[in-house]
């Protein structure tokens, strides 16, 4: 995997045996999340989901933000306790994730539910004279941490000069941190040494992942926007405390997004939330969208390119419900039209096509997902496994064993990539089942003789896609294919 600290893919050793412990920063839960945390997530999703399937045991830890200026800047605007803008938000991000077929976090863990470990942290490093308290609050001192900055490669007097770095008078130096931020008036706050008061962001995250992981781990991943300050600040934070380096072995990061060209913003309007998406995509199509770009390349998202995704997607799907009903009439399963319920028909000659074809898919697919997560280069493996499967299918020629062995293909990598799913089943079900009716009707046409009917009904099929084939067992019906 590419590791942003070292700057190159190094490959993958977990600290304890085939354990990996791995985090993700979670969202901040003051508004309805957007597509660039559907990117992130669905990424770090995939990731997790590959690393267990290669026989890693994984621990999958996400935080969520629910107390910073942001939080409760909103929650005053809403005229809401900061607690019911979490607690709302929070449960909305859950909706999302579950939308997306986001499941393989094992646990959340929110900051304000973290306060003590937040506080032996900070008490650490003043006893180590590293950060110095200030009006009430407590600041990380940058300076005491030499090598500050080695995740985003930015030097220290260049950081003094950043942009990002806001000057207070009680700071002794514009790059230090907030560690602790002293309680105002109608702000949530809890009690510290250093009198009342709340985090600070950074040390949210060390201090939570010091609690279940210890003092270091295997993966940490976010959105390349965090690696400064944010992440280089957790470095500080922990190897000041701990003394141990490295913090984290591997540190991952998603590429930017952009819509039309643009970066998504609140005041360029053009944030998209995974709600509104929702409403006009399929969870697999947005995943097939994020997934056919490797996560660390910038992508860039117009409706344009998620509709080219959703027909590519579609093509995938059609040939993965050919293949499932292939492998039900071959076993004489209910739901086949006018099939010979034996698979006698498909027995007929086994070509040497689909089984190795399969095979050699297996293989490029756990090749590109062990090159860095090539999700791209892993669905370019599966869509020429589609091709060939559908050549077969349509065809003939091939045996009831390779095309089972196809379609095992497709459900075990789709079970990591999130997609040829369930809820594709429902809808691929229910069409399959009004086909089924139209193919009566027009077979009752024919015993008739109205050849008008029965021709009509078979066109407008055919427009649908779906291709009719009348054999000598009745009529057949495949989707038309890649
Ligand atoms: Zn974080």
């Amino acid at each position: 995997m590419y590791n942003t600290l070292s700057g190159r893919v190094e490959e993958f050793r977990p600290l304890v045996g085939n354990r990996v412990y791995m985090f993700v920063c979670g969202p901040t839960v003051y508004d309805h999340s957007h597509i660039g945390h559907a990117r992130t997530y669905i990424s770090f999703d995939v990731i997790a989901k590959y690393l267990a399937y290669r026989g890693y045991s994984v621990f999958y830890l996400m935080n969520v933000t629910d107390i910073d200026d942001k939080m409760i800047q909103r929650a005053n605007e809403v005229g809401i306790p900061v607690e019911d803008l979490a607690d709302m938000y929070f449960k909305s991000f859950l909706e999302d994730m579950r939308a997306l077929g986001v499941d393989s976090v094992n646990l959340y863990a929110k900051a304000t539910e973290h306060v003590p470990e937040i506080l032996e942290q900070i008490e650490a490093l003043m006893e180590k004279g590293i950060a110095y308290e200030s009006g009430g609050s407590v600041y990380f001192e940058v300076k005491k941490f030499p090598s500050f900055g080695k995740l985003s490669r930015q030097r220290l007097d260049k950081l003094e000069a950043g942009a990002r770095v806001d000057v207070r008078e009680e700071k002794r130096n514009p790059e230090d941190f907030a560690l602790w931020k002293a309680y105002k008036p109608g702000e949530p706050s809890w009690d510290s040494p250093w009198g009342p008061g709340r985090p600070g962001w950074h040390v949210e995250d060390t201090a939570i992942t010091m609690r279940y992981f210890g003092s270091q781990y295997d993966i940490h991943g976010g959105g390349r926007d965090l690696i400064f300050p944010h992440h280089d600040s957790e470095i500080a934070i922990a190897e000041s405390i701990t003394g141990k380096e490295p913090f984290v072995r591997y540190w991952l990061h998603t590429g930017f997004l952009n819509v039309e060209g643009e970066k998504m913003s609140k005041s360029l309007g053009n944030v998209i939330t995974i709600k509104e998406l929702l409403k006009r995509f399929r969870p697999e199509v947005v995943r097939f969208f994020f997934l056919h770009s490797h996560y660390r390349s910038p992508v860039d998202f117009t409706l344009t390119l998620l509709e080219e995704a959703e027909a590519a997607y579609e093509r995938l799907e059609n040939t993965v419900s050919n293949l499932r009903r292939s492998v039900k009439e071959a076993s004489g399963g209910v739901g086949e039209t006018g099939g010979t319920g034996g698979g006698g028909e498909m027995e007929r000659e086994s070509g040497p096509g689909l089984g190795e074809k399969a095979l050699e898919t297996r293989r490029r697919f756990v090749e590109a997902m062990d090159e860095d997560f090539n999700t791209r280069e892993a669905l370019a493996a599966l869509f020429d496994l589609a091709r060939e499967a559908n050549r077969a299918l349509a065809e003939g020629g091939c045996t009831p064993e390779e095309v089972k062995e196809a379609l095992s293909v497709f459900e075990d990598y789709g079970g990591i990539l999130g997609l040829f799913g369930t809820p594709a089943d429902t809808s691929a079900a229910a069409a399959e089942a009004v086909i089924r009716i139209l193919l009566e009707e027009r077979e009752a046409a024919r015993r008739k003789k109205d050849w008008e009917t029965a021709d009509r009904i078979r066109e407008r099929l055919a427009e649908a896609g779906i291709t009719v084939e009348d054999g000598k067992d009745g009529p057949r019906w495949r989707f038309s294919g890649v």
